[in-house]
């Protein structure tokens, strides 16, 4: 019986090298050229609507809204909720949604233990496995949600180290490592720390955001901005994503529910100020969050709605 290395190296995707991310863009390309914009959804914002054997019928939905790609989240014990790697790739095929990106965190450690040298080997261990496990996929980017346990400068920059190591693992298999971000990471933290964390009220130090930037390789890690999380740290999105144009390769675009409706979100200058860094800054992903709502499926067609109307979207 053929194990699953064996698969991957006859299927060619451990040899591919940096060509994901470029196959991924070239099929946007065609898709643009019939008129579709190039929009993607983080399947996680809907929650248990898009779950068991619900996934099939509820990609092929995604698919007739205008939804072009797909950023996944669930991945857990070689699966995405349950749903073996193969599996999902071809409910996708068959939808006509093209896989691109995939949301997760190490489950080596406890998320409330501090990234150090003692447990470095436990952390790099679950990116060999999970970019193993993605290579099924196809899928170009594998990016990290969660703030790992950080109350100083040192803890950000052992945290650098394992996104450092992490992207060089990835990178073996043709994807890119990201680091998506909410609102701590805006935080301000200082050399040693000051024990309590997050703290909003710092004035002094450096934010958690810019340390990991500047503390990471641009050639092993990229960053996705989430924008609404952004502007919950007290922080204006166009302005990360103009001063860091090289390493915010990818945003969340979401509101606080349904796109546009609160009117607290500048779309329009998020957009136009992310397009203008240039070919390799179109992917892009809706979330929509209070997933067990009921009413996911709706507020997801409601808020591609709101960018299938906007002029500012490609
Ligand atoms: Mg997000």
């Amino acid at each position: 019986m053929t194990n699953r290395r064996d698969f991957l190296k006859g299927a060619g995707v451990l040899t591919l090298g940096a060509m994901m991310p470029e196959i991924a863009v070239a099929k946007s390309k065609k898709t643009a050229k019939k008129g579709k914009k190039y929009i993607g959804l983080q399947t996680y914002s809907l929650g248990p609507e898009l779950s068991g054997s619900n996934v099939a019928e509820g990609l092929k939905r995604l698919q007739k809204m205008g939804y072009t790609h797909l950023e996944l989240a669930g991945y857990g014990k070689g699966k995405i909720g349950g749903i073996s790697m193969a599996d999902y790739k071809k409910m996708a095929d068959d939808a006509g949604l093209i896989i691109t990106s995939s949301h997760l965190n190490p489950d080596t450690i406890a998320r409330s233990e501090k990234y150090s040298k003692a447990n470095f080997t436990k952390l790099t261990d679950f990116w060999k496995r999970a970019t193993e496990d993605h290579a099924i996929l196809g899928v170009p980017f594998m990016v990290q949600p969660g703030l790992p346990a950080i109350d100083s400068i040192e803890d950000a920059q052992a945290v650098c180290e394992v996104f450092n190591a992490a992207g060089d693992i990835t990178k073996q298999a043709g994807i890119q490592f990201g680091y998506h971000n909410h609102n701590r990471e805006f935080c301000r933290v200082v050399a040693g720390g000051k024990g309590k964390n997050p703290d909003f009220t710092a004035r002094e130090g450096r934010q958690i955001e810019e340390i990991f930037i500047n503390g990471t390789d641009p050639a092993k890690v990229i960053f996705e901005l989430d924008v609404y999380w952004t502007v919950m740290g007290c922080q204006d999105p166009v302005e990360w994503i103009d001063k860091y144009a090289e390493r915010i390769k990818m945003l969340h675009i979401k509101d606080r529910m349904v796109l546009g409706q609160s009117g607290m979100m500048n779309f329009e200058q998020i957009f136009k100020h992310f397009y203008s860094h240039g070919e390799d800054h179109k992917n892009f992903y809706v979330e929509v969050e209070d997933v067990r709502s009921g009413k996911q499926f709706q507020r997801v067609e409601d808020s591609i709605n709101y960018l299938l109307a906007a002029d500012f979207v490609k």
